[in-house]
C-alpha cells in the first residue's frame, strides 16, 4: 500500500518510514499540514497518516480539505497522549481511526491493515442489510420487497448508515460526508434528513433502524427480515 506519512517530528516520521516500508508498504511524507494536504488530494495514496500539530495546517483543517475532495480515502490520526478534545474532534471530522503516541509499532500496522479492509470492502454498487436492498446505479431502493422513492441526498444519507452499520456516526461526521464542509456546522440538515428518511422507511409496529443516539448521533441497524 501506498501511505503518506504527515508528521512534524523527524524521529517520529523516519520510525514510520522505516517500519512501513520494512512491512512491504511504499511511503510518501509530508512535514507540515500544506504539503500534507496537497500531497493526500493529488498523490494516490491508499492511506493517510495524520498528526495533529502541525506548522502551517493543523491536523483537524488537513482532515477537513481531504473529507471535502475525497471522503473515502481512510485517515488514522495520530493523537499525543493529552490531546483528549482532539481525539473526539478527529473522528467527529471525520477520521477513521486513531492512535495514541507513543505507540506499538504492531499495532499502527494493525490499524493500518484493518483500515484497508474496510476501504476495499465496501466499494459495491448493491447493497444489502437485513431486508433493505439498496442499488446506487439505478437508485432503486427496496425494504421487504417494497419499492422506495428517495431522492438522491437521501439516498447518499442512507448509503453512509448502511456503509457504518452498527457505528455511532456523530452529527458532524454525517455532515462532512454526506453535504459539503462549507455547510454550517451548527445546521440541523442532519436531523431533518435522517426525519426524512424514517418517514420513507418506516413501518407500523418496527422500530426505525435508525437510532438516535442522545448527545452523540445516529446508529443504523439492518433491518431484521421476517
Ligand atoms: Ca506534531
Amino acid at each position: 500500500m501506498r501511505v503518506l506519512i504527515v508528521e512534524d517530528e523527524p524521529g517520529i516520521a523516519r520510525m514510520l518510514e522505516r517500519g512501513l516500508v520494512a512491512s512491504g508498504h511504499k511511503c510518501i511524507s509530508a512535514d507540515n499540514g500544506h504539503d500534507g494536504a496537497r500531497l493526500a488530494l493529488e498523490e494516490d495514496v491508499d492511506i493517510v497518516l495524520l498528526d495533529i500539530m502541525l506548522p502551517g495546517l493543523d491536523g483537524h483543517e488537513v482532515l477537513k480539505r481531504i473529507r471535502r475532495k475525497k471522503p473515502g480515502l481512510p485517515v488514522l490520526m495520530l493523537t499525543a497522549r493529552d490531546e483528549l478534545p482532539s481525539k473526539v474532534e478527529a473522528l467527529d471530522s471525520g477520521a477513521d481511526d486513531y492512535l495514541t503516541k507513543p505507540f506499538a509499532f504492531e499495532e499502527l500496522v494493525a490499524r493500518i491493515r484493518a483500515l484497508a479492509r474496510r476501504k476495499d470492502q465496501p466499494n459495491t454498487s448493491a447493497l444489502e442489510a437485513g431486508d433493505l436492498k439498496v442499488d446506487l446505479l439505478s437508485h432503486r431502493v427496496s425494504l421487504a420487497d417494497k419499492q422506495i422513492d428517495l431522492s438522491s441526498r437521501e439516498l447518499g444519507l442512507l448509503e453512509y448508515f448502511m456503509r457504518h452499520p452498527g457505528q455511532v456516526l456523530s452529527r458532524q461526521q454525517i455532515l462532512y460526508a454526506i453535504w459539503d464542509y462549507s455547510f454550517d456546522p451548527g445546521s440541523n440538515v442532519v436531523d431533518v434528513y435522517v426525519r426524512y428518511l424514517r418517514k420513507k422507511t418506516d413501518r407500523p409496529g418496527v422500530p426505525s433502524f435508525l437510532t438516535t443516539i442522545r448527545g452523540a448521533g445516529y446508529r443504523f441497524d439492518p433491518p431484521q427480515k421476517d
